[in-house]
């Protein structure tokens, strides 16, 4: 485990952060999540430009090149040696007295970062499926910006978890947009679907391996469109997408069964192929 906050390594959990710092008061910072697979980020460049997407949208301006941001990260990867583990990375807005607006040229962003270990085992379990439940999306309507203000999903997390299940799977009007920390894939008739990449969702870096890459290289297609409760429940398979969890099968939906209650035979392929792809690596 490895700790920066704003040019230095700290200790892990150090108390470095200005009580004033909005992204503590509003939850006024974005972040990422990154993946280190063999001791090096995957699919970083992904990360590195929704990253950057989202601190354009959120007015927060930049400090570091991508270059330079790449090769603290790269730093990161190598002192800590963790091999299998992720990237937390954390830009707010600064710290300034509590007012509602804020002044860009009195705030200096603030960046933390840690590595940490994963727990290998317990991802493996997931990849045998899991129970998932509906709740009502009830986020705002800009959740494509990785911003920390997650108050909608932890809640909604939450009450999966007191459900003993893995997540949650949102509905806008009855439209499924995502999971509470994961994108959402049905399979029907051997194609996926997924909701489009627009203001309703965040595009995943995982969703986007799953379309653009993991997909095409095993000839399964997958549709962006929009679909509805009873499509899901219908589904013969179902599954959620993250960078901890890669493809994550759900082989229960509230009380009932997906499929024949185990993984399905395209998710199966799907979570294969994406796994080889982060073992080979990507930039
Ligand atoms: N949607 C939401 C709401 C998320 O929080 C996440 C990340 N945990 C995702 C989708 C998946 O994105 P990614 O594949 O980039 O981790």
């Amino acid at each position: 485990e490895l700790t920066y906050f704003n040019g230095e390594f700290v200790e892990p959990g150090a108390k470095v952060v200005s009580i004033d710092d909005r992204g503590y008061t509003f939850g006024d910072a974005v972040y990422e999540v990154t993946r280190v697979v063999n001791g090096r980020c995957f699919a970083w460049s992904y990360h590195q430009d929704r990253l950057y997407r989202s601190m354009r949208e959120m007015d927060i301006p930049v400090k570091m090149t991508p270059d330079d941001l790449t090769e603290l990260l790269e730093i990161m990867c190598e002192q800590s040696e963790i091999k299998d583990g992720y990237i937390y990375l954390q830009i707010s807005r600064g710290a300034a007295p509590r007012h509602h607006a804020y002044d860009r040229s009195k705030l200096e962003p603030q960046m933390l970062m840690y590595i940490k270990n994963l727990d290998m085992d317990a991802i493996r379990k997931d990849e045998d499926g899991v129970k998932a439940i509906c709740l009502p999306d009830e986020r705002w309507l800009h959740v494509d910006i990785k911003t920390t203000n997650l108050i909608p999903n932890i809640l909604a997390q939450t009450k999966a978890e007191k459900k003993f299940a893995y997540s949650a799977i949102l509905f806008r009007d009855d439209i499924c947009t995502e999971g509470a920390c994961s994108n959402v894939f049905v399979v029907k008739d051997e194609i996926c679907y997924t909701h489009p990449a627009d203001n309703k969702i965040l595009k995943g870096i995982t969703r986007q391996m799953i379309l653009t890459r993991v997909a095409p290289s095993i000839g399964v297609t997958v549709i962006e469109k929009e679909f509805d409760r009873a499509f899901v429940e219908d589904a013969d398979e179902l599954f959620f997408t993250d960078t901890i969890g890669g493809v994550i099968p759900i082989t229960k939906l509230e009380r009932n069964v997906v499929g024949d209650g185990k993984p399905g035979k395209v998710t199966k392929r799907l979570q294969e192929s994406l796994n080889k792809l982060m073992e080979e690596g990507l930039p």
